[in-house]
């Protein structure tokens, strides 16, 4: 055979072993993985009707991910940032493509440094996650925030607030409606309870809120026009809410949370601290008690878990996003009515098959490295050449 022709035969089963293993860890691995996922039925049996009785339109198919934690300028290292951002991208956008969702929500922690990072880097680290979570008119992308955007209740200010909230145009603490379902987002950073400013203006719009919901859900019940007592108040479809926020609710620790994507056994054990890992028990009870939530969905541990609050108000904490974070992150899939909702999970590829896929190739390489000198020239001399410095191109 020619020498030329071995020589681009080796060529061509180098490009395909490197870039074929590039391709399908970079890009092509989503595919897959994200297709196994679906959205979950709702049981029409057990409330799938609208919350008079009727037939309800199609449900709600809401996706939620939390902790993002997009790398800032100081404590991101760039190959960490690259690797991070482009495998949330991938995950997301093919999710968009495979899934479809009506509305996503993102639990906070959007960005790592947001709670201190200057503005020109704030600017940069807004423009990298609109390019990374784009996404056409039909799907709407509610962003809640966490304390890392705005930084923990002894950091937060109002600079960092309303920086925050300009850019996703909304304020922290509000109800989204859809299809008569009533999403609750939570400033939950802005619970302390010690009557900080901040603190103030989110109780006082939370308290506004819980009396706008129940006001909405007598009125609907008496049927006859608008109590008294709730004169003024802003009318929402009669449905209990589903809270989403950033901090969990208080709870002692993750010793009870299975599955896995549960927190590591070595660290399911240790204690939350209140106000710093979850919310103070007066927080936690005063949003039960005025909002009486279907479901609470909240982040920040970067691990998954379900509870259930005072025997009946499940709480599902949504794992971290990133690979930074974790092996095996994944997001949920809702399906919501106004009476009943579904959830799913959905695992996106673990960081350690990527790692195996480019392990095997790189095996594979030295094969074929290994191959080609025994068929070549023998491998004495191969390696005697190679250990010489002085190895001549076949
Ligand atoms: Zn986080
Ligand atoms: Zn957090």
């Amino acid at each position: 055979m020619p020498r030329f022709s071995v020589r681009w035969m080796v060529a061509a089963v180098l490009i395909l072993v490197v870039g074929g293993a590039f391709f399908f860890c970079e890009y092509l691995i989503y595919f897959p993985t994200i297709f196994k996922c679906a959205w979950p039925k709702i049981n029409h049996a057990r409330g799938g009707e609208g919350i008079d009785g009727r037939p309800m339109d199609s449900p709600v198919r809401a996706m939620v991910l939390s902790d993002t934690h997009l790398l800032g300028a100081v404590g991101g290292h760039w190959f960490d940032k690259l690797r991070r951002e482009w495998q949330m991208e991938r995950a997301f956008q093919t999710a968009l493509w495979l899934l479809r969702p009506e509305i996503v929500f993102i639990l906070g922690d959007i960005f790592d440094e947001g709670k201190w990072s200057s503005q020109k880097h704030w600017e940069d680290d807004v423009r990298r996650f609109h390019r990374m979570f784009r996404h056409n008119t039909d799907t709407e992308l509610v962003v809640l925030v966490g304390n890392h955007d705005i930084g923990f209740h002894y950091e937060m200010d109002w600079f960092k607030l309303q920086r925050f909230e300009k850019v996703f145009n909304a304020s922290s603490t509000r109800i989204v409606t859809r299809k008569g379902v009533n999403f609750l987002l939570v400033n939950s950073v802005a619970l302390h309870g010690d009557g900080c400013p901040i603190c103030q203006a989110v109780e006082k719009e939370l308290i506004k809120l819980s009396r706008d919901l129940n006001c909405s859900r007598q009125n609907s019940q008496s049927g006859s026009g608008v109590m008294d007592s709730c004169e003024g108040s802003q009318l929402y479809p009669p449905a209990s809410p589903i809270m989403l926020q950033h901090y969990p609710l208080f709870r002692v620790s993750d010793a009870g949370c299975t599955g896995q994507d549960a927190a590591p056994p070595a660290e399911r054990h240790l204690l939350f601290r209140e106000k710093y890992d979850v919310l103070s028990k007066e927080a936690s009870q005063r949003l039960l008690q005025w909002f009486k939530p279907r479901l609470i969905l909240s982040g920040h541990t970067h691990s998954g878990c379900e509870v259930l609050h005072d025997n009946k108000y499940p709480e599902i904490s949504v794992p971290s996003f990133s690979w930074r974070n974790r092996n095996n992150p994944s997001f949920i899939l809702a399906s919501v009515s106004p009476s009943s909702y579904t959830l799913s999970k959905c695992f996106l590829p673990e960081e350690s098959t990527v790692i195996g896929v480019y392990c095997s190739a790189g095996a594979c390489l030295l094969l074929l490295f290994l191959a080609h000198c025994l068929w070549m020239k023998g491998l004495l001399q191969c390696l005697s050449l190679c250990l010489l410095g002085k190895h001549k191109s076949l």
